[in-house]
């Protein structure tokens, strides 16, 4: 398990252990921590043969131990194979109505090793309202002993009946020196310790983000683009090459948000810790000179643009066109 699980997974396999546990749970918490793998701990805790055994008692000690790791019902979750457990996960756009239905037609035969049932739903938001709608009356009469993980990064697109029926839990943010130390034994490296607490920040705080955009070498494409959108106002010429850059990723704009916030943090004369961008301070400071106002105007107007992007979906808008004004204005 990770090292910033360990804590709420600790918790939450107490709560199993002490039967404590709704029927449903909504694991929330932003991408990048590892719900999939905590979700699939605590599916496999509640599938152990060991969990509610009279012996081992409940005491809290026996969280420790759970789930054990080697009875059948342990080994058949870590080869993918209990027929209890039920895993809805996909690269769709969205979970269907039928997949619910089928899931909850499930859950509602009886339990073939005796140890109730478990479902796990990752990505939960991605269900369409009526997939939401056809999970409801399961999560308000579960049928005999079964489970409900709901795993999200985005509880908020889910119906708040769906919400209000589970027991919420929300992972927090890891601390960034717990992360950094992990990243550094996961021999993920960078230039120095200001590259890797900016590639945190521009990473939300996320570890498994973070690794991943260090490992594919995303800092590097960070480093040039933002360099390129410093150079913009005296090389116009560049407005294609940026514009194009700036829509590969939605994260790109993310970036170009951080460094005007850290630009203006600098014009305003404040103090240089806490930049985000600690590794590239003198970018910042060479964009700091575009002036307190117009870097609050781009500022305002970047957010807003993030915003039409992101609440677009479905919608025809012209992302390449909008971003097109906006960069005229700032040059
Ligand atoms: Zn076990």
């Amino acid at each position: 398990m990770y090292p910033w699980l360990n804590e709420p997974a600790q918790q939450l396999t107490r709560l199993i252990v002490q039967q404590q546990l709704g029927h449903a749970l909504l694991l929330k918490g932003i991408d990048g921590l590892g719900k999939r793998e905590l979700g699939q701990q605590l599916a496999q805790a509640l599938l152990c043969q060991h969990t509610s055994s009279e012996e081992q008692g409940t005491t809290q000690d026996t969280a420790a131990i759970i789930p054990c790791g080697h009875c059948h019902a342990c080994q058949l979750v870590q080869a993918g194979n209990h027929s209890d457990l039920h895993i809805i996960r996909t690269d769709q756009r969205s979970i269907s109505v039928d997949t619910i239905r089928q899931l909850t037609q499930v859950l509602s035969d009886s339990a073939r090793l005796g140890h109730g049932k478990v479902a796990v739903i990752e990505q939960a938001e991605k269900m369409t309202e009526a997939a939401a709608n056809a999970l409801l009356k399961t999560l308000e009469e579960p049928a005999g002993q079964s489970h409900l993980l709901l795993i999200s990064s985005q509880p908020e697109r889910l119906l708040p009946t769906i919400r209000s029926r589970c027991q919420q839990w929300l992972l927090p943010v890891p601390d960034a020196t717990l992360v950094l130390n992990w990243l550094a034994e996961q021999g993920v490296t960078t230039s120095g310790s200001a590259a890797s607490l900016t590639a945190l920040n521009v990473n939300q705080g996320s570890p498994l983000n973070t690794r991943d955009y260090l490992t594919a070498g995303t800092d590097q494409r960070r480093l040039q683009l933002l360099q390129q959108c410093a150079e913009l106002r005296l090389q116009p010429q560049l407005l294609t090459t940026v514009q194009a850059g700036l829509l590969e990723q939605p994260v790109h704009l993310l970036w170009l948000q951080l460094l005007l916030q850290d630009a203006l943090q600098l014009a305003l004369g404040l103090s240089t810790t806490g930049l985000r961008l600690a590794d590239s301070e003198p970018l910042c400071r060479n964009v700091s000179q575009w002036g307190v106002p117009k870097l609050t105007q781009a500022l305002d107007e970047l957010v807003q643009l993030r915003r039409t992007l992101q609440s677009s979906a479905g919608r025809p808008v012209n992302p390449g066109l909008q971003l097109t004004q906006w960069l005229t204005n700032i040059t």
